[in-house]
C-alpha cells in the first residue's frame, strides 16, 4: 500500500472503466436489483451476454450439478461437456471444429493465429495480413486492439502489432483494395457493435465474400456481440447467405459464465495441431456446462421463433418512436441489437433512464443509445421499456 492511499481513498481497482454509481446485487430474467433493493429493467443484458436473462433456470441447474462433481480439469484429459458443446456449435453453424478459450479477445486472437498458420503451414504462401474495418472492435489484447479500427483503443500502446490493414466499412468501391498478395484473411462484424451499431450492407458483404472466395482468402466473422441469437438467428451471418471460414463467439455463449470459442471449417481447423495453441481454462467442465445448457435452450426449442416475435414487435414500435421524436436521427440494428442515434449526447439519455426510470441501457459512441434486451424478454417488459423511452424522449425533447 502506498503512503497516500489511506488519505485519498483510492480504489484498489485500476480505473479502466467509467462505472455508473450503482451496485447490482441480484438478477432474475430481465430485471436486476441494487443494494438498496431498487429494481431495474436491464436492457443491457451485461453487454449482450445474459441473452437468456439473468440466472436462467436451465443454466443454473446445469452449473449447480456440475459444481458438485468437477470444476476444472486440464485439457490434457477428455471433457465430455466440451465435446457436446462443440458438437452443438458445429451442428448449428457453418463450422466443423471448435477451439475453446475464455473471452472474446481470446477467440479473435485465436482467429488471427489460425489465419496466419493456415497460410504458412497449410497453403504455404506465407501470407499474414488480416484486413479489418474502420470503427470495428475486436478486443483489447495487443493483437486484437491492432485489429480494431479505432485509434482511441490503440492510443498509447504503440507499436501496434504488424499485419493489419483497415478499410472503410460498407464501402463497395474500397473493396478494390481488399486483397493484396500478403492478405490471408478478412475479419468483420456483421453489425458493428461498439462502433455505433452499424449493420453491414448485404450488397457490400456479397461482393466482399465473392472477392475472398475468388482469391482464397479466409472470411472470419466476429460474432462475439451479434451471435447467440441476438440478431434473430443463432449467428448474424446466417442472414447474409454465405458460409464464413471462421466464426468467433463469446459474450452470450455462457450466459455470463466466461467462455469464448473459435469455430472453423475443417480445412482451416487442421492448421492447429497438438501444441500449436492452448488455454488452461478454455472449455473447462464448468464453462462448457454453462455453454452447453445455453445453446441447448436456444436450439432445441422454438426459442428463436418466440424471440423473433418479440423482436418484430419492438421494431414496429421503434419505428413509431422514430417518427415521433425530432431528436432521433436514426434507428438501426437487427433483432435485439439496437442503436438509436440522437442529436444530443447519448450518455445523458442513459443516465436519466437509469436514475429516473430504472431502465438500464448503454451507449455505442457519443451519439448512439444502444439497447440490448435479453432475448427472453416478454411483450410486457418491452411495453414497459417503450413507455420509459417515450417519457425519456418527451422529457429530453
Ligand atoms: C466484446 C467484444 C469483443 C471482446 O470480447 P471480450 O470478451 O471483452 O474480450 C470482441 N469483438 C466484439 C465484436 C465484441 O463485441
Amino acid at each position: 500500500m502506498s503512503e497516500t492511499s489511506s488519505t485519498t481513498q483510492m480504489s484498489a481497482v485500476m480505473q479502466t472503466y467509467n462505472r455508473f454509481p450503482i451496485t447490482l446485487m441480484k438478477g432474475k430474467g430481465s430485471y436486476v436489483w441494487d443494494d438498496t433493493n431498487k429494481k431495474y429493467l436491464d436492457y443491457t443484458a451485461g453487454i449482450a451476454t445474459c441473452n437468456l436473462g439473468h440466472v436462467p433456470d436451465v443454466v443454473k441447474e446445469a452449473i449447480d450439478n456440475q459444481l458438485e462433481n468437477l470444476w476444472h480439469c486440464s485439457n490434457l484429459y477428455q471433457i465430455p461437456s466440451q465435446e457436446a458443446l462443440a458438437k452443438k456449435l458445429v451442428d448449428n453453424s457453418a463450422g466443423d471444429q471448435v477451439f475453446f478459450c475464455n473471452s472474446g479477445a481470446e477467440a479473435n486472437e485465436a482467429a488471427i493465429k489460425i489465419a496466419r498458420r493456415y497460410a504458412q503451414k497449410v497453403k504455404q504462401n506465407n501470407a499474414y495480413e488480416v484486413v479489418t474495418f474502420n470503427q470495428s472492435f475486436h478486443g483489447r489484447t495487443l493483437a486484437t486492439l491492432s485489429a480494431t479500427g479505432q485509434e482511441k483503443i490503440q492510443e498509447g500502446f504503440q507499436p501496434l502489432m504488424p499485419g493489419f490493414r483497415y478499410l472503410p466499412y460498407n464501402d463497395i468501391a474500397a473493396l478494390e483494395d481488399l486483397i493484396h498478395p500478403e492478405t490471408c484473411a478478412v475479419m468483420l462484424e456483421l453489425i458493428q457493435g461498439e462502433g455505433g451499431v452499424i449493420p453491414a450492407n448485404p450488397v457490400w458483404v456479397e461482393k466482399l465474400v465473392q472477392l475472398c472466395k475468388e482469391n482464397d482468402v479466409l472470411i472470419m466473422v466476429d460474432e462475439i456481440q451479434t451471435g447467440m441469437g441476438r440478431t434473430g438467428t443463432l449467428f448474424a451471418y446466417q442472414q447474409y447467405g454465405f458460409e464464413p471460414d471462421v466464426i468467433s463467439v463469446a459474450k452470450g455463449l455462457g450466459s455470463g459464465f466466461p467462455i469464448g470459442a473459435l469455430i472453423a471449417k475443417e480445412y482451416v481447423a487442421k492448421a492447429f495441431e497438438p501444441g500449436s495453441h492452448g488455454s488452461t481454462f478454455g472449455g473447462n467442465p464448468l464453462a462448457s456446462t454453462a455453454g452447453l445448457a445455453t445453446i441447448t435452450a436456444m436450439t432445441d426449442t422454438d426459442f428463436q421463433q418466440k424471440s423473433n416475435v418479440q423482436m418484430e414487435y419492438l421494431w414496429t414500435k421503434l419505428e413509431e418512436l422514430n417518427t415521433k421524436y425530432d431528436q432521433i436521427s436514426n434507428i438501426r440494428g437487427k433483432g435485439f441489437l439496437i442503436g438509436i442515434e440522437v442529436t444530443g449526447k447519448a450518455i445523458d439519455y442513459v443516465t436519466k433512464a437509469r436514475e429516473e426510470h430504472q431502465l438500464l441501457i448503454l451507449i455505442a459512441g457519443e451519439k448512439v443509445i444502444r439497447i440490448l434486451p435479453p432475448i427472453t424478454t416478454t411483450k410486457a417488459e418491452i411495453d414497459q421499456a417503450l413507455d420509459i423511452l417515450n417519457k425519456l424522449f418527451a422529457e429530453m425533447g
